[in-house]
């Protein structure tokens, strides 16, 4: 479930008027429901209790999907640790109030900076990608008298996602280390000063809604614990990263009920039953994707021979996913059509200099007019956080919504802000 909705002939947001949002804060802008990352939040954390004994199972939400304060803040104060990509996001988290002690740091790229900004923070764990990492890794920590807890993320060679470039787990992929050369990492780790190895990770992909393909990967990793534990290496953690997939074609009465996140916690129960480890997770769509929409204005309609475009104010900067992913998103008007209005086919298109930047193609929508105001949905995940200032357009702004109020949680950026962080050279006097 989420909590966008017609109440009195206009989209809401939980309690508030999206016509009132966009006429305080102007458009584009995200707008994220902080009832529906609660939910989603809440439900995912009691599946996953249900699997391992108390306090055996951490949920590190993956902010990569969605980075903005507000979010962080309503899931740290429920408990949720944080899975962070670079030093910025481990800096963002620390920020948000979220504990270093529930930070986890992923990625195949961290340099000696970011590590070192991450170890003496005193994160909970680093997931390791390479042998050339757990080099660095423990060059850093040696420095500064510590040894870093740390897993070794695996290449399961089992790729799943909705889309090519969101799979990770193949071996085609650039993440992990593959599962042969795990037991030697090990080895080599045991005599060195700066790490200490306590487990496994994995991520397969993103966007999944196949039980089995996480199910396949998952056993995997549950055979290479035994086989190291038989070398007598220890294995004490397992962290299954996130992936669990959401759905985009929402009906107006869409209901996002535990399903699948039954079926995945009963799942996780049954393959890592008996195991005797701390499972981490990673999710991060699933918390927020159905949580946020973008909400934009309609500039222009172009009527050309053979097709009606709808040019809207929003583009590829403000929400990649459709022309990076060809991904769906849903298209909701702010006033709510009669059930007898006229519909028409348009392409969705933003105002950037390129014809991808086109939301959607054919799509039947009621008659639209200039000014009116459509919401992209499902818009909360892998969208503001993938933002930029392409064709020197503005940094999207963003709103978080409880109840019957809204907080401007990222304010539009300003052109003096867009601007001022170029530097002329000096040789231009
Ligand atoms: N963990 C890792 C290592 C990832 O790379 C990602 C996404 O790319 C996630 C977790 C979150 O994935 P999702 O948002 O699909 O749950």
């Amino acid at each position: 479930m989420h909590h966008f909705a017609y109440r009195d002939g206009s989209l809401h947001a939980e309690g508030v008027d999206l016509e009132r949002i966009a006429a305080e804060v102007g458009t584009p802008v995200y707008v994220y429901s902080s009832a529906t990352i609660e939910r989603h939040y809440k439900l995912f954390a009691a599946a996953m209790k249900t699997v391992a004994p108390a306090g055996r199972t951490h949920v590190f939400y993956a902010m990569k999907a969605n980075g903005n304060l507000g979010v962080l803040k309503t899931l740290g104060a429920l408990g949720a640790g944080i899975d962070t990509v670079s030093e910025g996001e481990v800096r963002k988290a620390l920020a948000a109030g979220i504990p270093a002690g529930r930070i986890v740091f992923s990625g195949v790229g961290k340099s000696a900076e970011e590590l070192r900004f991450a170890v003496e923070a005193g994160i909970y764990q680093v997931n390791i990608e390479s042998e050339s990492e757990l080099d660095l890794l423990s060059k850093v920590g040696a420095a500064l008298g510590k040894r870093q807890e740390a897993v070794f993320r695996v290449n399961p060679d089992i790729g799943a996602g909705g889309h090519a470039k969101i799979t990770t787990g193949s071996s085609e992929n650039k993440f992990g280390v593959s599962f042969e050369e795990v037991g030697r990492l090990y080895a080599r780790a045991a005599n060195m000063p700066g790490v200490r190895i306590m487990g496994l990770a994995l991520h397969i992909g993103s966007q999944i809604h196949e039980i089995d393909a996480f199910e396949a990967a998952y056993a995997k990793i549950v055979a290479l614990t035994g086989a190291l534990r038989g070398e007598g290496h220890r294995v004490d953690r397992l962290d299954l990263g996130g992936g669990l997939g959401i759905p985009y074609d929402i009906p107006k009465t869409f209901d996002y009920g535990p399903g699948l996140i039954e079926a995945y916690a009963a799942m996780v129960a049954k393959v890592t039953k008996g195991l005797d480890v701390e499972l981490g997770f990673e999710p991060g769509r699933l918390i927020v994707g159905n949580a946020g929409i973008l909400l934009t204005r309609v500039l222009h309609l172009n009527q050309r021979p053979m097709k009606r475009f709808l040019v809207v104010d929003a583009a590829m900067n403000d929400l990649v996913r459709p022309a990076m992913y060809e991904a769906y998103h849903e298209i909701w008007p702010v006033k709510e059509p009669a059930p007898d209005a006229a519909e028409v086919a348009y392409d969705v298109v933003g105002p950037i200099c390129e014809t991808g930047d086109t939301f959607t193609t054919g799509r039947v929508l009621p008659v639209m007019k200039q000014d009116d105001l459509i919401a992209f949905m499902t818009a909360g995940a892998y969208g503001a956080s993938m933002s930029s200032t392409y064709n020197q357009r503005l940094l999207v702004a963003e709103v978080m919504v409880k109840g019957e109020t809204y907080a401007v949680t990222r304010p539009r950026q300003s052109y003096e802000a867009l601007i001022g962080t170029d530097r002329v050279p000096e040789w231009f006097g």
